[in-house]
Order: structure tokens, then sequence, then C-alpha cells
């Protein structure tokens, strides 16, 4: 099997594809791709020295001066926690993404990320022991 390092053309994130096969898709996006349209920036067989290229790669990004701040981490969250399906994984992620970003959430902030559905969405969290009521109204991630 030969691996490859190669740039999302949907979201832009270096990811690790199998170049043995002939579509490959992403896993943040899910954008799928012609595996022979791939343009690799690294690849070669052995999987665990590709992870540790591509960790060296993120590194660096991090220390770019452009590459600051989510401008809109809410958006960010919502997307990411429709993308994500109905999991105990997924309640977590939105229990503890409101809570840093808002430091405490309400109905209407969970309402927002899960429409028509946040009254059962926070009282799954509250009953799987992801989110307490902090004061009335108020919760937060545990
Ligand atoms: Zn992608």
């Amino acid at each position: 099997m030969r691996f490859g390092i190669v740039r999302c053309s949907g979201c832009g994130r270096e990811r690790i594809a199998d170049l043995s096969t002939k579509r490959s898709a992403c896993p943040f996006c899910s954008r799928s791709v012609e595996t022979s349209l791939l343009s690799p920036i690294y690849s070669g067989d052995d999987q665990a020295l590709l992870r540790a290229v591509m960790a060296s790669m993120s590194g660096f990004e991090r220390e770019e001066p452009e590459r600051g701040e989510d401008p809109d981490p809410l958006s960010t969250l919502h997307y990411r926690y429709e993308k994500c399906g109905r999991s105990g994984r997924c309640l977590s992620l939105l229990a503890e993404g409101l809570t840093e970003i808002l430091g405490e959430f309400t109905l209407a902030d969970v309402e927002e990320a899960d429409p028509g559905r946040g009254k059962a969405t926070l009282e799954a969290m509250l009953r799987h022991g992801l989110a307490m009521e902090t004061s009335p109204g108020k919760y937060r991630a545990v």
C-alpha cells in the first residue's frame, strides 16, 4: 500500500490518503476525489512516518501569523455538530464547545445549534452527565 499526504481541495486541510484506492474522501469535510488527481505533498508506504511528517507540518502552520482566531467559532461549532450525527460523542462536542465559547450556555444556544430539537438535546446532555445546570437556565459542560 502506498500513502500520500494531500491537501484537501474542499477544506484545505492536510490528510493522509491511501493512494492504492480509486477514490479518497476527506475525513474532515467528506469531499471525495479521484486518487489519480491528487498530487501528494509527500508519499511513502509507511503510514506511521507520514503521520509524523504531517504532525510536524501542522506544527509549522500553527506558527503562521495569518492563521489567527476563528472569526466565528459558534458557526464552526454548529457546522461540526451538524456533521457529527447524533451520538453521545456529538452531545459532548456541543456541550464542551458551547462552554468553551460562551462560558455558560442556555436552551436558546442549544436550540440554535440543533434547530427544533434544542430541548431534547439539552435534556440528553443532562441525562448523560455531559452538562450541568449551574444556575437556573444556565448550563455548562461537566
Ligand atoms: Zn476536506
